[in-house]
């Protein structure tokens, strides 16, 4: 993908009826604008909303310094390099507004970066940006940093985000009906709304009937049941930073929650659909907020993105129509298998050439190949696969040869996560032999997702239950005919038919437990059907047929626009105990 040329075209925004707030999108291999699943889904959402002519628009941060180039030591220890960017190669939104922020002025502007869909349909992407002659020098670094910096600098950065958003949208003359948070980072857009709506009145003065006309404007996705990714800041700060007034009117909006500020709690509040991103996760959640009704709309990824080239090339060939309707990969079954297992054996050999040129390293593209990359959290569990190295050793001399693939980052300031990189590299060190090759490769972005979810032949995921809310990167794998071999958490729930388009890791009571779970799918299912060329291109197909057919975000985003934005009922409804499931282990609340 290439940026935008400097030209842009004329848009009447004042059609645009669904504004996007996302602290984090991917919009490009080249753009540092994302951390990991949260940035790749929003931009996924965006390129099937310009795919599919979605009225709508999207606010984010330029992030100018980006997220973090990962690099790794011999020892596996990890460092991080900054990625700045100038987002002055993209045409300006042509309004510049001003925030207050601890009773300093800050201006932003923002830079327009147009998503392109397949029939020309454009979704401009506004990235806020603080760095403006004027701004005091702090103010000025304000959106460089994605997850950068201290919570002071988080929730600034917040208030940039939903107000700034707010009042830029008001500037462009943008008037959309729905406002949709993508996480909680955005809630702040609330308390924009409800001024916009009081105009001259204060903040003091909203009434329930102003809150309530404000959370019928809005939709928030909640997106993972892990403490930690609850913004959460004291109440001193808030008031620091939001002053009195807003300060006052979160507060009375609900979005206080054990004497904290909660970003998750105010946008709860004041959101008239709340979902979780997979099945379980909204069940999951509605555990954890039992105050609130929570739906589900399950994950999807984007079929052009993730696709390999040369299965784009197939698919024209066979299903052209599938760029605009991803239903249509369920007519996968009228190609022969044998044509989907030679589009995997080109897209293993990309890998494998990529990775001998960039470290040197050679892996047989005749031996079975496990993927395993992920942000590290310590509930992924990143570990899991070699918990056990005898065994582990004892299986890839069995079964004629593994090779496994990790690669993930660690967020810079997560020291365990660090840790665990260090294991893994150390671990992989120590096994490599003639019959087990371990390699973890460095960075894990866009680009490397995309080669390692088309190229391996059987993507793992080992997460902790229930915390995995949906994971998308056993998504991009079954479009590309790579079936999974995964815990049953998030997705999986609903992706996994065994030995049909994968296989379930089952429950243990101890991590040594699951993981002998692990090695026996390896041992018994994977490697036999591995072994049979033909059934395991059927079994290809299948990852193709059934998940490629169902998480897309062609189907998420018609999901959003038919139960969420625009539903057909909106009043809601009170939540009976009867609906509150019961069966799931109940996570720390937040
Ligand atoms: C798809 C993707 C993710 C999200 O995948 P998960 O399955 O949620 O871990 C994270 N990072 C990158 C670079 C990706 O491409």
């Amino acid at each position: 993908m290439s940026l935008p040329s400097a030209a842009p075209a004329t848009l009447d925004l004042t059609r645009r009826s669904i504004a996007y707030f996302s602290m984090e999108i991917a919009l490009s291999p080249a753009l540092p604008t994302y951390s990991g699943g949260l940035g790749m889904l929003a931009g996924d959402t965006l390129r099937s909303a310009a795919d599919t002519s979605a009225p709508m628009v999207a606010i984010s941060l330029a992030h100018r310094r980006g997220y973090f180039r990962q690099q790794l030591s011999d020892l596996g220890l990890q460092s991080e390099v900054d990625v700045p960017w100038s987002p002055e190669t993209l045409p300006t939104a042509g309004k510049t507004i001003a925030l207050t922020i601890q009773n300093r002025q800050v201006q932003v502007r923002a830079w327009r970066f147009d998503v392109t869909g397949t029939t020309g349909h454009i979704v401009p992407v506004f990235l806020l940006d603080t760095d403006i002659d004027g701004n005091d020098p702090w103010d000025r670094r304000l959106t460089d940093h994605l997850y950068g910096g201290d919570t002071y600098y988080r929730l600034c950065q917040e208030a940039v985000l939903g107000l700034g958003g707010i009042a830029l949208l008001q500037a462009l003359g943008v008037k959309p009906e729905v406002y949709h948070m993508n996480e909680g980072h955005a809630a702040l857009l609330t308390i924009g709304l409800l001024e916009e709506r009081l105009g001259s009145r204060r903040l003091s003065e909203a009434s329930d009937a102003d809150r309530e006309a404000v959370r019928r404007q809005c939709v928030f996705t909640t997106h993972t049941p892990v403490p930690a990714g609850h913004d959460q800041f004291g109440l001193d700060q808030m008031y620091q930073v939001l002053g009195h007034d807003r300060g006052s009117a979160v507060d009375a909006s609900g979005g206080l929650h054990n004497g904290l500020m909660n970003m998750t709690y105010l946008a709860l509040a004041l959101s008239r659909y709340v979902n979780g991103v997979a099945m379980q996760h909204g069940k999951v959640s509605q555990i954890m907020f039992p105050e609130y009704k929570v739906h589900s709309i399950t994950n999807g990824v984007h079929a052009a993105t993730w696709l390999s080239a040369s299965f784009q090339e197939l698919l024209d060939q066979e299903i052209p129509d599938w760029r605009t309707d991803n239903n249509y990969f369920r007519s996968i079954y009228g190609v022969d298998p044998a044509r989907i297992a030679a589009c995997h054996a080109k897209n293993k050999h990309r890998l494998f050439a990529w990775l001998a040129r960039r470290t040197g390293h050679y892996f047989n593209p005749s031996v079975l190949t496990l993927g395993f990359a992920r942000r590290v959290a310590t509930y992924k569990r990143a570990g899991l696969l070699l918990q056990d190295p005898d065994r582990l050793c004892a299986i890839a001399e069995k079964i004629g040869g593994l090779q496994i693939l990790f690669a993930g980052k660690a967020h810079p300031a997560d020291n365990a996560g660090k840790a665990l990189i260090r294991d893994v590299y150390a671990a992989a060190v120590k096994l490599n032999s003639e019959f087990l090759k371990i390699y973890y490769v460095e960075n894990y972005d866009w680009e490397l997702g995309a080669l390692l979810t088309q190229g391996v032949d059987v993507w793992v995921n080992t997460p902790r239950r229930p915390y995995e809310a949906s994971g998308t990167s056993g998504m991009k794998a079954a479009l590309n005919g790579v079936p999974s071999l995964s815990i049953l958490d998030g997705w999986w729930i609903e992706g996994c038919a065994e030995n049909t388009t994968g296989w379930a890791i089952e429950d243990g009571r101890s991590e040594a437990d699951e993981a002998a779970h692990l090695y026996n799918k390896l041992e018994k299912a994977v490697a036999p059907l591995f072994a049979s060329p033909l059934a395991w291109a059927r079994l290809q197909r299948h990852c193709i047929g059934i998940n490629g057919s169902f998480f897309n975000t062609h189907r998420m985003l018609s999901e959003y626009i038919h139960n969420a934005y625009f539903p057909y009922e909106s009043v809601p409804t009170p939540i009976t105990p009867s609906e509150v499931p019961g069966e799931i282990t109940k996570p720390a609340l937040v």
